[in-house]
């Protein structure tokens, strides 16, 4: 299919989650319906969607279920098997296509596939065995990241080795094998730049943001990154290289790392809404959301420009989505909340966005203070 779809159609959204939800809410907007595939009972998406498949992502008949309730399948979730996406993409158009997801499903053949694009990363080796592990380390030194070739998020199964005698433990430890070893990258701040490619191959990218982590999950994100307009070059092109390199068709988050002397590094891609593009809800024309949604459904794509500066943070675990009815009474303070029943510790329930002028965006203390009953 290469012809817009037409209002009413159903997008078939893979995964229940908050990025599902944003998703099927822009999609509304554009008049069209959304059906989610989830194993989860009253998920954020589904409560704001049209249909659900209520099962698990590699039951066929559920697959089979939910290719036949929808005219297009996106995701927001991408850990679905091989077998699974080959059902699918059988069954009806699937976008992003199966091998991008194949490639970021593992970290081996994302970083193998960057490299061979020409986009530079943290120099690594893929470990499968004790020794390959030692050979690596030679190679590379120390400190490293061990990690997970594949299902790793929000720093899980990862492990920092300092020390050679860290390296015997921290293989045995983390599952599933094979696993990946990173060289350290001494880093400044993390970036992202989300970027969309349409069905003619048309590119918009979002303006470059900076990122900050508490217990390695997204905590603020800011927008635009305070960077040198140099880095900044890069970081845009790197990004619209990779959506090029993988001919996508859809929305891809590329999180980079600015190195300490000034280079831009590639750590991760996404091929879906990312938790670093929320603030464009708010702050911009057209979200990450309606972008996704118009490059899945075959429409035209916006400028992705801002029309305010932002800043996002998170509402992660029970203290902080506590303080709702705070927030919800703060002037400025423009409040999401995903529907989630339990507020889990490190999960993630909702976030808040603040705008400023372009051009405005306050310093480090000014941020905290912009975020009132959040910023404390
Ligand atoms: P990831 O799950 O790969 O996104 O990693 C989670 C976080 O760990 C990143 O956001 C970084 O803060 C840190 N990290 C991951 N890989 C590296 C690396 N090679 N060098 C330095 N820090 C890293």
């Amino acid at each position: 299919m290469t012809s817009a779809l037409p209002p009413n159609a159903t997008i078939g959204i893979v995964g229940g989650g908050q990025l599902g939800r944003m998703s099927a809410l822009a999609a509304a907007r554009l008049g069209y319906r959304c059906h989610i595939l989830t194993p989860e009972p009253d998920s954020p998406a589904a409560q704001v969607a049209a249909g659900v498949t209520l099962g698990d992502y590699e039951d066929p008949a559920a697959l089979r279920a939910f290719a036949a309730a929808v005219d297009v399948i996106t995701f927001e979730f991408e850990n679905v098997s091989a077998e699974g996406l080959d059902l699918l993409a059988s069954l009806k158009p699937v976008r992003p296509s199966p091998a991008v997801l194949r490639i970021s499903q593992d970290r081996v053949l994302e970083k193998s596939t960057l490299n061979a694009a020409g986009v530079p990363t943290a120099p690594w080796r893929e470990i499968t065995t004790p020794a390959s592990l030692d050979a690596a380390i030679a190679a590379l030194g120390l400190p490293a990241i061990l990690k997970t070739t594949r299902l790793g998020y929000d720093g899980k199964g990862q492990a920092l080795l300092r020390r050679p005698e860290d390296a015997a433990a921290a293989f045995a430890e983390l599952e599933p094998k094979p696993l990946i070893l990173e060289g350290f990258v001494d880093f400044a701040c993390e970036i992202s730049v989300i970027v969309a490619r349409g069905q003619d191959g048309a590119i918009v990218a979002f303006d470059t943001v900076e990122n900050r982590h508490r217990d390695h999950i997204l905590d603020l994100t800011i927008a635009p990154a305070r960077i040198a307009p140099a880095i900044d070059a890069a970081a845009q092109a790197m990004a619209r290289q990779v959506a090029e390199a993988l001919d996508l068709v859809g929305l891809l988050a590329v999180e980079m790392f600015v190195t300490t002397d000034g280079n831009v590094v590639v750590n991760e891609i996404a091929p879906r809404p990312h938790n670093s593009g929320h603030w464009t809800i708010d702050a911009c024309p057209a979200s990450q959301f309606e972008l996704h949604i118009r490059a899945v459904a075959g429409l035209p794509l916006p400028p992705a420009g801002r029309h305010s500066d932002a800043v996002m943070k998170n509402l992660v675990g029970p203290a902080e989505t506590a303080l709702w009815p705070e927030i919800l009474a703060t002037p400025g303070l423009i409040g999401h909340l995903y529907g989630k029943a339990e507020a889990r510790p490190g999960r993630k329930m909702g976030h808040v966005t603040r705008l400023f002028p372009r051009g405005a965006l306050p310093g480090d203390f000014g941020v905290a203070a912009a975020l009132g009953v959040l910023g404390r």
